[in-house]
């Protein structure tokens, strides 16, 4: 029994672990955007597959049986790819998404559907921005001439940043004290990140929340449309689902 994790997640390298526990023959698959990617058990390829062709391709040459895409909930493209691999197959796919976060009373959020709409609010209406949006749409923000922005991402950004920036290069997992030190050593008055759920980075949002500060909260992209995905939050669900099948 052959499977293929569309990976790059936490919960994609779980589940790798839990399915080689119960006998299945898995290749985990990544991007290859990190120089040092956490490896999960298992067979790895990384690398793209040249889109929805190469990735139905590579499923029929590999006798592949189900397909996982445990990717991040706003990595778009190979979502989209595996959705169109699957129909063009016939492979069964599982979605394993984590649930999103949802705001708890003392939260000030301000949801927006895209990363253009953040960056127009954050550089109206604040002047100390903390984005944890990773490092591939810090465009929109390259644009302020007046606000400083403190970066975090895991690894350094190849495209034009604010002006005024200050960069911190982790991985995390954070804590609520470190956060909240970092808030307000850097007098933050907002914070922009994306709804990606989970609680590896779930942090930045209680201290937000323990400092009034608002969080620009961009929204997750729907997925992909005509897909047959089963959709499961958790590497557990998987199982349940692989052992229905
Ligand atoms: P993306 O925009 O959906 O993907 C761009 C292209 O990268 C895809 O078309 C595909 O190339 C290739 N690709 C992406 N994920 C792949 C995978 N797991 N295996 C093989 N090829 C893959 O994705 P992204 O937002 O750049 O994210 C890249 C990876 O980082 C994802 O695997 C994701 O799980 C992880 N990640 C993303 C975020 C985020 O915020 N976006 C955060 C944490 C981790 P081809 O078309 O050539 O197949």
């Amino acid at each position: 029994m052959h499977a293929l994790i569309l990976g790059g997640t936490a919960e994609a390298r779980e589940l790798a672990r839990l399915m080689m526990g119960q006998g299945w023959w898995v290749t985990s698959s990544l991007a290859g955007r990190v120089a040092n990617p956490h490896l999960p058990v298992g067979e790895v390829r990384i690398g793209g597959f040249g889109g929805p062709a190469g990735l139905a391709r590579w499923i029929f040459d590999n006798d592949i049986e189900v397909i996982i895409d445990a990717t991040h909930p706003f990595a778009e493209k190979i979502s989209t790819s595996a959705a169109e691999a699957a129909l063009a197959t016939g492979v069964p796919l599982i979605s394993l998404h984590r649930k999103p976060w949802e705001p708890v009373p003392g939260d000030r959020w301000l949801p927006v559907a895209s990363m253009d709409e953040a960056a127009s609010i954050a550089a109206r209406d604040y002047h100390h921005i903390f984005l944890t949006i990773g490092r591939q749409q810090l465009a929109p923000f390259a644009r302020d001439p007046h606000n400083l922005y403190v970066i975090r991402c895991v690894e350094k950004p190849t495209a034009p940043l604010p002006a005024r920036h200050r960069l911190i290069l982790s991985r995390g997992p954070f804590d609520v004290a470190g956060e909240k030190e970092l808030m307000v050593g850097n007098q933050i008055d907002c914070l922009v990140t994306k709804n990606s759920g989970g609680q590896l980075t779930a942090a930045k949002l209680e201290a937000a929340r323990s400092l009034g500060i608002p969080v620009v909260m961009v929204e997750r992209p729907p997925l992909p449309g005509g897909s047959r995905a089963v959709v499961a939050h958790t590497p557990v669900e998987v199982l349940r689902l692989l052992r229905e099948m």
